[in-house]
Order: structure tokens, then C-alpha cells, then sequence
């Protein structure tokens, strides 16, 4: 079988609009990844692109960030983009924190803007990668 990436998509409230006009721009190239999301943002993808299947995870706030912190260390992802929102304090900002530091911990693709997203999602790295929980000092680089 096929190996498919398992891709995040998360946004926070000022970005979400922006992350359901990019899931749409891209819904062809987000079928081939198997989709997660925290749960606002996973509905409003799931509305927005009826030909995605987004697992939808607790909301960010409720402990979301949390869950996919969970799953980069057991090794079941495979890239994260995140649209932060810089000019708003959040309640759950430990949470966004802690993501992110796994994510560098585990050498994870991870796009914080638009303009990242765009790029990493039409690189190989993130379709093509292998995940490792175990040697997280070697990461996920591919050769
Ligand atoms: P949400 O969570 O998709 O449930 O809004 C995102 C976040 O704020 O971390």
C-alpha cells in the first residue's frame, strides 16, 4: 500500500479565513495527505472542501495542540501548518508553544504562514517522508 503522509492543518481565528481559501486553492493536493485538525478549524475545512476528509481533534484551546503535540512524538505526523495569528494573545499560548518545540524536536516540515504553506506543500520532503519517534535526534530527513 501506498504510504501517505498525515498532514495538521490548524489556524488560529484571524488566520482561519486564509486557511480555508488555501485548503480550497488546494483541496486536489490535500486528498493525497490523510488530513488532521483542531476542531474549529478542521469544520471550517470540511465545509469549505466537501472532497476532504479532516479528522477533526478537540479545539486548540480544549487541549487540540495538545493532541498533535501527541501524535509528533508518537511519530504519526508528518508536517504541520499552523497560521498563527502574531497580534492577538491567546489563552492556550503555552499549547501553541509546546507544539511548535516538538515540532523542532522531531525535525517536522512546519509552515506558520501562508507563504510557507504554499512552498511545503508542493516540496517532496513532505510527501516523501519517513517518520522516526524513536530517533528523534536523527529526525525525519529523508535522502
Ligand atoms: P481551533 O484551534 O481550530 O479549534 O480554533 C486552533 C487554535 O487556536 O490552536
Amino acid at each position: 500500500m501506498p504510504f501517505r503522509s498525515t498532514l495538521a492543518l490548524v489556524a488560529h481565528d484571524a488566520k482561519k479565513d486564509a486557511m480555508v481559501a488555501f485548503a480550497q486553492r488546494n483541496e486536489e493536493k490535500l486528498g493525497a495527505f490523510d488530513l488532521v485538525a483542531t476542531g474549529t478549524t478542521g469544520g471550517r475545512i470540511a465545509d469549505a472542501c466537501p472532497s476532504l476528509t479532516v479528522k477533526r481533534l478537540k479545539s486548540g484551546p480544549l487541549g487540540g495542540d495538545q493532541q498533535l503535540g501527541a501524535l509528533i512524538a508518537e511519530g504519526d505526523l508528518n508536517g504541520l501548518f499552523f497560521f498563527v495569528d502574531p497580534l492577538s494573545p491567546m489563552p492556550h499560548d503555552v499549547d501553541v508553544k509546546a507544539l511548535m518545540r516538538l515540532a523542532l524536536v522531531y525535525d517536522m516540515p512546519m509552515a506558520l504562514n501562508l507563504s510557507t504553506a504554499e512552498i511545503l506543500l508542493r516540496s517532496a520532503r513532505l510527501t516523501g517522508l519517513k517518520t522516526s519517534s524513536e530517533t528523534p535526534e536523527i529526525g525525519v530527513l529523508d535522502t
